[in-house]
């Protein structure tokens, strides 16, 4: 054994070690041929691994890796692939990965605010503008937005056409009875718009809205219907004792195109049966055939113009300076009772410089002078924007949870309200991690994949190989909302990794330049 071994044992290890060495050769080039097959057959551009996925349909979460190329998903599974060098990868362990926020009512400037980081990082990836009846007024949207978009948004903008600003661009303004002229050119310059937007929005609480009757408001459901469009309406009043008849005028509009309920509140209205009775409501308008559908902002107080205060025969400066002497001791009452039956004074906070954090209470102590007067002799209906704590919490919960309500912000990067800088960092902290009031999956459902339906978009709000890559990376633990009452333009933390259109927009708490957030535009092309 000692001799075959000294003999043989060198020629049998060169000759060995010679296959050895063939057959890991061949290995290699077959794992390197098996790898670049699998490169060649799916090309990436970003890779997501080992992630937490919350995929907007309200499915529970499942752990998968993501490919993504160009602005699309194009890979989920269970497997983790080996992607080339090129590609970047974001490891994902721990994280929960979800479809962007899909915020269906928000504010801002087009021109001024393009990054609209506030929304980005409460995780939000689109935006819904034009709303409340007010939209850019331009006669030619079409030309307009392609001119503002080249640069791009932080997130994606969709469109809606104000009917407040389609009247004023019709020259109608605030009378309430257009001519048949005036209202052709209305219904002329809705055709147009909505090559562009999402729908109509209305703000029936607002001047010029508020003059609309119900013929104006029929013949323009009947065009935003024949687009296959949507309304979104800020209601004509919220008052707990108006709402139904508010949800009535709606659902009318209802019976030609599907219909939308912005930021459902019920002002004075308390309690859980409350908000049932209201919701069944709804549910029965729905089993009627009529397609409504809601969305709520998470806080008891709500945000606005102070002209909300004011009478309707006051809301415009022209109007109020006409009647501000003559019927003066008239509008002092219908103040003093707005603002009674609002909780009182101390229930409205000024968000409007030089007022600023300051409740009318507070003014009226440091003046000298009844909240009131202030209101007319100082601020007027268009001096300022507050915030009124008008809201009960157990109805407006009882909205929150239920699974036809969407959510929105109604928020702005400037507003002097938390909603717009924390609103869905809210939801996810207080509603799903603290009290526990909706699940993870179903909060998340209720501002992305349900948010999409609402809006006719098909290729957002899940996640699906095809879909668009609106993707957000986070801890639900971590998930703060920073914005408060006295300080709201604070950012919302949590939300790690912001993927826009593929790209990442916001990452760690810095945005990523060039901004990749498109104008969307809607799906079906227009019918003439
Ligand atoms: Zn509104």
């Amino acid at each position: 054994m000692i001799y075959q071994n000294e003999i043989f044992n060198p020629l049998l290890k060169k000759f060995s070690s010679s296959i050895s060495f063939q057959f890991r050769l061949i290995c290699l080039l077959l794992v390197i041929t098996f790898f670049s097959c699998t490169k060649n057959h799916l090309p990436l551009t970003l890779y997501i691994s080992n992630a937490s996925i919350i995929d907007g349909t309200g499915k529970p979460a499942f752990k998968a890796n993501i490919g993504i190329n160009g602005d699309q998903i194009v890979y989920i599974s269970e497997k983790n692939i080996v992607v080339n060098d090129s590609v970047p990868i974001i490891n994902a362990q721990g994280k929960v990965l979800a479809p962007g926020f899909i915020d269906l009512h928000a504010h801002g400037s087009l021109e001024e605010t393009t990054e609209f980081e506030n929304f980005l990082a409460m995780g939000v990836t689109s935006i819904a503008l034009g709303q409340d009846g007010s939209s850019p007024y331009k006669r030619n949207l079409g030309a307009y937005l392609d001119s503002i978009s080249q640069y791009g948004f932080g997130p994606n903008v969709l469109m809606f056409t104000g009917h407040g600003t389609l009247r004023n661009l019709a020259s109608i303004g605030t009378e309430p009875n257009p001519t048949e002229a005036q209202l052709d050119s209305l219904s002329a310059i809705l055709n147009d718009h909505l090559q562009y937007c999402f729908g109509m929005s209305t703000g029936l609480e607002y001047s010029p809205g508020l003059n609309a009757q119900e013929n104006e408001l029929t013949l323009l459901a009947k065009i935003v219907g024949q687009h296959n469009r949507m309304i979104m309406s800020h209601m004509r009043n919220e008052d707990d004792d108006q709402i139904i008849n508010s949800i009535n005028e709606l659902a009318q509009q209802g019976e030609f195109c599907k219909v939308h309920i912005a930021h459902l509140k019920s002002v004075y209205g308390k309690g859980e049966q409350r908000a049932i009775e209201i919701l069944d409501y709804i549910k029965s308008l729905r089993n009627n055939g009529i397609e409504i559908t809601a969305d709520i902002y998470p806080y008891t107080a709500s945000y606005t113009g102070i002209s909300i205060l004011f009478p309707e025969w006051s809301k415009t400066n022209q109007q109020f300076n006409k009647i501000k002497t003559s019927r003066r001791a008239e509008l002092q009452d219908f103040l003093k009772n707005k603002v009674e039956s609002r909780n009182g004074p101390e229930a409205t906070l000024l968000g409007t410089a030089p007022y600023t954090g300051k409740t009318l209470a507070d003014l009226q102590k440091e003046w000298g002078i009844s909240y009131v007067d202030i209101l007319i002799d100082s601020i007027g209906p268009q001096g300022a924007s507050a915030a009124y704590f008008v809201m009960d919490e157990d109805l407006q919960e009882t909205f929150i949870k239920d699974p036809l309500i969407a959510f929105c912000s109604d928020g702005s990067p400037t507003g002097f309200h938390p909603r717009g800088h924390g609103t869905f960092a809210r939801i996810i902290q207080e509603f799903v991690i603290e009290r526990k009031v909706l699940s993870l999956e179903e909060a998340i459902r209720k501002m992305t994949g349900y948010s999409a339906e609402i809006l006719g978009l098909e290729d957002r709000g899940t996640i699906k190989i095809g879909n668009k890559a609106d993707i957000i990376i986070f801890d639900p633990e971590s998930v703060k909302e920073n914005a408060t009452y006295e300080n709201p333009l604070q950012l919302a933390e949590g939300f790690d990794i912001v993927i826009v259109n593929g790209k990442i927009a916001r990452e760690n708490g810095k945005l990523i330049l060039p901004f990749n957030g498109e104008l969307l535009k809607p799906k079906s092309p227009t019918p003439k």
